[in-house]
């Protein structure tokens, strides 16, 4: 997932472990944490079960910036959380990403990075955007968040699945009446 321009691996990152740990058909166990971050460009080889729990109270944290109800709650939220992690931005290049940027002390552990570069990325999603392009699916039932980093940016559901789902029900309720 990306949007022209910049790397925001991050934003995929962000969603995938906000569903993994706060929906209700999520699956926070180390091992699933483990791929997050392997199909989202982490170092996932870093990781440590011990980790598990940093991993899972962040991704709590950051269910409250798609649940925000407006712009300005989720500003506030997001500057809140630059406030409090230790960041500082620098350039590196590897595996698969090319040029870009650290947002997290180099020494940092895998925890502190993945923490700062899922921020910043929102942080540049909501410029870019505002919170147009990210929420919780529209399909009833569904606790699943998204974001919408497609060019048309219409989406309003967190998956195939739910968007068919509601489509189908909208259509026999119409054929119903
Ligand atoms: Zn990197
Ligand atoms: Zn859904």
């Amino acid at each position: 997932m990306r949007i022209t321009g910049y790397k925001s691996h991050g934003v995929a990152a962000a969603v995938a472990l906000v569903n993994a740990v706060t929906s209700a058909d999520g699956d926070d166990s180390a091992d699933a944490l483990r791929e997050v971050l392997r199909t989202n460009g982490f170092f996932w080889h870093e990781f440590e079960p011990a980790d598990a729990d940093e991993f899972r109270r962040w991704g709590r944290t950051l269910r409250r910036f798609f649940d925000a109800p407006d712009l300005d709650e989720a500003m506030r939220l997001l500057n809140g959380l630059m406030l409090e992690l230790p960041l500082h931005p620098h350039l590196a290049e590897h595996d698969p990403h090319g040029v870009h940027m650290h947002y997290a002390p180099p020494s940092s552990r895998l925890p502190d990075r993945f923490r700062a570069t899922t921020l910043m990325h929102l942080a540049e999603l909501v410029v870019e955007h505002g919170i147009d392009r990210t929420g919780v699916c529209d399909a009833e039932g569904c606790d699943r968040v998204y974001a919408d980093t497609s060019r048309a940016g219409r989406r309003r559901f967190c998956s195939e699945g739910c968007a068919n789902r509601t489509n189908v029900a909208a259509f026999r309720a119409r054929r119903r009446s």
